[in-house]
């Protein structure tokens, strides 16, 4: 780390991302002055909980084995911990005492506090319960960036209230291939809505000051670096192939947007890209984060990702070369998450000179810091009774709002939607009745299996409905069911009962089939076939036979493919994963209580062949016009990126720049009036485009540059404002160069375009914007 300022690869001389703090500092220097090399590897490393857990103990109460602790923090010296005892979400005051006790430890031992770091993906996942939120790509459908930041800053208040001070979020990879299992857990496909919202949680995770984070605020640790949700074969942690333009063009876009937001620690993807995995990875690591963008955080791998560079990558013969080639490219701490050999293998190596000294200090350094940020040493632990807002009913209106602008609408055939109370309805479906499926993965348990256990005093879909059209009202006739969790089979449905829910239909009015998925999470959630199973389509295609309206809800963390069943519906609603008040939001939408404001963060694909993100390079000849409708017609798609109804009209005019010409260095104000044409109140994400029309890589098809969210009542017309830095509109070419060449862009927003020109081209050699 430069004190000041340091030098990038690329000559240039860059600012520290987080100014550091003189006193930190000088605190940082005398410990590493003191410390002996067994507690410096020991700072580096970090274990899971179930080693340390005593499991028979646990029935009353919790605690921690002493003897496990005795070797982990006692001999081995370890700095850091995670994961949820017994693996599943544990109350808050189990949470208190057992980091109470963990850090007693720690400091006796070493005089140093342990940081303990847990999964709140989308909301407090792991304390007993705590606010669960929309899923991130549910997030992203609200295009809302202030409901993102509101979201994890109750997320760090409530992990807070369990002395926890440590968040492995946001997550921002690009979920650009729906086969990956791992799509709902970012912002959707697109690299700018992912640095907006990263950007966002990390201001609601850490507050203002990255060097003092606040009582309620954590420590965010932004994931996973790079280009994870683009495995070629689909399946999780498989290997990719980007080119090295889109990784610095699009997949890095969100941690460079996070790490100048002062995100304090970064968490590695744990795939191989082109040959060369991400932990061995040293111009990724050290040169592009560390020196490029003089960043002094801290870059943990992710689970057992040493050991996999020895056994599942084959890059390095035995576990202490893997060590060895990982630490030397500039991970700092090791989740290992078992094998305390870690500590005996980096305490050999620079023994034997294989790691410099200076590297471990530079890693120890970067633990310590994220430590006094967080100010654990003044306070290892805390008085948790103060959080008195854990779980409030204030919160839970923010999860339930969340859910709202996250639910998209995408077809909505004869005004069928909203359905007036006193109809009959038949809900179907193996989601309609699951607070497992609202939620997805990362709930309560790592699958998300747990769900239906521990969220039981929220509503299903069926008890949301329910409490909105009266018990009367609402036949649940399922039709489909998912088989009980069982250990290696995610999918299986029990023996499909089509029948009952088509006669149960001929007392209905209009039918209300939940579809999608059960939850899952990483690599148990890889697919054979993409296309949503064949009990759930024969079920939409029985009951289409009775003549009677179907709506359509998709409950699911990616789009499974539904080209068959889409005609046969009259509406249709992608609820995404949206959470533990995803129920009763549906039911406001559907209603019409509340009205459909979310647009899609992903392109929907309609058929397996014609997977494409909505920014493709178009492979024929379009036109000069690169927009949505020639996009339509050469991709095929059955919801495009962007696409979202609501029970109002907006009408976009006069879309205007400041400037039809500029150069490099200007910035351009963009403007664009919207109104609201329809006969009731509502929210439009307003969607900011360009088109770059000619360049000497062939550009992309169109790209998101802004978006901003705004209300309108019946009639009333507002003017939005996009501010664009001219080098937003530059792309990383072949040569690995950031460019912006002269000649036309094409601005669209709605229905709207217009022809801006930059007059020079520049030229740029760093992963900086
Ligand atoms: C996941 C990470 C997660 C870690 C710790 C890994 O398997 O890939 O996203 O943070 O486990 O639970």
């Amino acid at each position: 780390l430069c004190a000041s300022a340091c030098v990038s690869s690329a000559g240039q001389t860059v600012p520290p991302a987080i100014t550091p703090d003189p006193e930190i500092e000088a605190n940082i220097q005398k410990w590493l002055k003191q410390m002996t090399l067994d507690e410096k590897v020991g700072q580096m490393c970090e274990i899971t909980i179930d080693v340390v857990t005593d499991f028979e103990k646990s029935k009353n109460g919790f605690a921690l084995s002493e003897a496990m602790l005795d070797t982990v923090i006692g001999k081995y010296k370890v700095g850091s911990l995670l994961n949820v005892p017994l693996s599943v979400a544990q109350k808050k005051e189990v949470w208190a005492a057992m980091i109470k006790q963990i850090q007693d430890k720690s400091m006796k031992e070493i005089g140093i506090p342990c940081i303990y770091g847990v999964d709140q993906i989308h909301g407090t996942t792991y304390t007993l319960d705590g606010t669960l939120f929309p899923q991130g790509i549910n997030m992203g459908a609200t295009f809302n960036r202030e409901l993102v930041e509101r979201g994890a800053e109750i997320s760090a208040y409530e992990t807070k209230a369990g002395c926890i001070p440590w968040t492995y979020a946001p997550v921002v990879d690009l979920g650009r291939d729906p086969r990956w299992p791992r799509m709902w857990e970012n912002y959707g496909e697109d690299c700018y809505v992912n640095a907006e919202m990263g950007v966002a949680a990390i201001r609601g995770f850490q507050g203002d000051d990255p060097n003092h984070i606040g009582e309620n605020r954590v420590a965010a640790c932004v994931k996973h670096y790079m280009g994870y949700g683009v495995p070629v074969s689909g399946k999780d942690r498989t290997p990719s192939a980007i080119p090295r333009s889109e990784l610095r063009e699009k997949h890095f876009a969100p941690f460079l947007s996070a790490i100048r937001a002062g995100a304090l620690s970064l968490m590695v993807n744990s795939g191989v890209d082109n040959g060369m995995p991400f932990h061995a990875n040293k111009e990724l690591l050290t040169d592009w984060l560390k020196e490029d963008l003089n960043w002094d955080g801290l870059i943990v791998t992710d689970w057992a990702d040493i050991n996999n560079l020895c056994t599942r990558d084959h890059i390095a013969a035995t576990k202490k070369e893997a060590v060895k080639i990982a630490i030397n490219a500039g991970i700092d701490m090791s989740m290992v998450p078992y094998e305390v050999s870690f500590c005996t293998y980096l305490k050999e190596l620079v023994e034997e000179g294989e790691v410099p000294m200076s590297r471990i200090d530079d890693a120890v350094a970067r633990v310590l810091r994220l430590k006094y940020r967080l100010g654990l040493f003044e306070h290892p632990y805390w008085d948790i009774s103060k959080y008195d807002r854990f779980a409030s009913p204030e919160f839970a209106e923010e999860a339930l709002h969340a859910a709202e602008e996250s639910e998209v609408l995408l077809k909505n055939d004869d005004h069928i939607l909203p359905i007036a109370r006193g109809k009959k309805i038949l809900l179907t479906g193996p989601n309609a009745n699951s607070m497992r499926c609202l939620n997805g993965g990362w709930s309560y348990s790592w699958q998300g299996h747990r769900a239906d256990e521990y969220a039981q005093n929220y509503n299903t879909i069926y008890e949301a409905l329910c409490n909105k059209y009266g018990k009367e009202q609402v036949i649940y006739e399922p039709g489909v069911t998912y088989a009980p969790y069982k250990n290696d089979n995610w999918w299986e449905e029990n023996t499909p009962e089509i029948d009952k829910a088509v006669a149960a239909a001929n007392n209905a009015d209009v039918i209300i089939a939940c579809i999608g998925e059960n939850s899952y999470c990483e690599t148990p959630g890889n697919l054979t076939d993409l296309t949503l199973s064949a009990n759930q389509r024969n079920l939409v295609k029985a009951l289409a036979a009775t003549g009677k309206p179907i709506v359509l809800i998709l409950n699911q963390g990616r789009p499974r493919i539904v080209n068959d069943i889409v005609p046969l519906a009259k509406a249709v609603v992608n609820i995404m994963l949206p959470g533990n008040y995803g129920g009763d939001a549906l039911a406001n939408l559907l209603a019409g209580d509340v009205n459909f404001s979310g647009k899609m963060p992903f392109t929907y694909p309609k058929l397996i062949n014609s997977l494409a993100t909505y920014d493709y390079k178009p492979c024929e000849n379009i036109g000069q016009m690169a927009g949505n409708y020639n996009y339509d017609s050469v991709m095929d798609v059955q919801w495009q990126f962007g696409f979202g109804l609501s029970y109002s009209t907006y009408q976009y005019d006069n879309l205007r720049a400041d400037k039809s010409s500029f150069n490099p260095d200007e910035e351009l104000t963009v403007t664009v009036d919207v109104t609201n044409t329809g006969g009731r109140e509502g929210k439009e994400s307003v969607l900011l485009y360009s088109s770059d029309l000619v360049a000497s890589s062939t550009p992309d098809n169109i790209r998101l540059r802004d978006f901003e969210k705004i209300s309108l009542k019946p009639g009333e017309t507002k003017t939005v404002t996009f501010k664009l830095k001219a080098n937003d509109l530059a792309f990383v070419g072949y040569d690995g160069k950031w460019r912006l060449e002269k000649g036309d862009f094409k601005l669209s927003c709605g229905n709207q375009q217009t022809t801006i020109t930059c007059t020079q081209t520049k030229v740029w050699d760093t992963p900086n914007r």
